[in-house]
């Protein structure tokens, strides 16, 4: 079948707090420096869940989300001629950056003021095909399923790059034991870490599922690990964990926020900031850390847990996410049923 034969599909997002709606739309067309995609994997994010609760500022819609997106070029724009047409390529969240600025001219284009990220300003992967500019593409390996790379994408590659915030931190604590945690936790003990997995009360099923990752301890988040820590990822965006979270770190241990979006953060004692403990935020993602992410997890290798929907039931796997009704990650596949 031919480009011009073919449509697209997507998932669409009309307004905050509504529920996706199917829709067929003109096969979109790259423009200069971009490329089209045909969509075979979509991974689903919790970001996703604040693009659709109206959670991050600046949204419009209406607008697909979605982005950790595998698929194959299907056509180029003007100017472009890498990744190849046919080859097989991840879109991640960060969609473009200025390439002048302070940041960008200093390998932190995720902080960049014009950056631009997939499924928030421009429309992502919940959907058949989509355009991204080839520069923020990345070529994948064809003996990895495009099902399996899909989590890779943004709770792989944040999260790798909220690892790395811990610096050499032995006994590391996650908390919110999901997409990303189960990857990161794989990616820790390769590194000789130890992994503490803290969960929702009463999730007595996260916490299997993290000790059968091989973390050394879970638990609920309420309560304190049987060590102190050097370090701690937040992945979940409740902002009670960040004081709970505080708690079980050693002296100079450092906390590091991975979540895009916090509900309000609890007063807490400067006490439990004394001692040299330190807190910072994990903003986005660059390319290098992508790069860097993708080549190293096939390595380890880091097996994924996922749950796969068809992706006309994006809104069942978004729901199922809210509720925590699976382990691991969810993955909307583009294949027909
Ligand atoms: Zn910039
Ligand atoms: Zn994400």
């Amino acid at each position: 079948m031919g480009e011009h034969d073919e449509r697209c599909e997507a998932m669409v997002l009309e307004a905050p707090g509504t529920a996706l709606r199917l829709r067929h739309l003109p096969l979109p067309v790259a423009g200069p420096g971009e490329i089209l995609v045909r969509v075979n994997a979509c991974a689903v994010c919790r970001t996703d869940l604040h693009v659709l609760d109206g959670e991050l500022p600046g949204l419009r819609y209406p607008i697909v989300p979605g982005h950790q997106i595998v698929g194959r070029v299907l056509a180029h724009g003007a100017g472009v001629t890498r990744p190849a047409i046919g080859s097989k390529v991840g879109v991640c969240w960060l969609a473009g950056s200025c390439g002048h600025c302070e940041y960008c001219r200093h390998g932190e284009e995720n902080l960049c003021d014009d950056a631009r990220f997939t499924g928030w300003q421009r429309d992502g992967g919940y959907a058949t095909h989509c355009i991204t500019r080839a520069e923020f593409a990345y070529t994948l390996p064809e003996d990895v399923g495009d099902i399996e790379l899909a989590p890779l994408l943004c709770g792989g590659v944040i999260g790798y790059r909220a690892l790395r915030a811990c610096g050499a931190a032995r006994r590391l604590g996650l908390f919110g034991f999901g997409s990303a945690a189960h990857i990161i936790t794989q990616v820790a003990l390769h590194q000789q870490r130890e992994v503490y997995a803290f969960t929702r009360p009463g999730d007595a099923a996260a916490q299997a599922f993290a000790r059968r990752l091989g973390a050394a301890w879970a638990g609920a988040s309420d309560q304190l690990p049987p060590q102190a820590l050097d370090a701690a990822i937040i992945f979940a965006s409740d902002g009670a964990l960040l004081p709970a979270a505080l708690r079980t770190l050693r002296k100079g241990g450092r906390l590091v926020c991975a979540a895009i979006h916090m509900s309000e953060i609890p007063h807490f004692d400067y006490a439990r900031l004394w001692g040299e403990r330190s807190i910072q935020s994990i903003a986005n993602m660059t390319r290098a850390d992508a790069v860097q992410f993708l080549a190293l997890a096939p390595r380890i290798p880091v097996r994924v847990q996922t749950r796969v929907y068809p992706f006309t039931a994006a809104n069942q796997a978004l729901d199922d996410l809210r509720a925590g009704r699976f382990s691991g990650t969810a993955v909307l596949s583009m294949a027909p049923a």
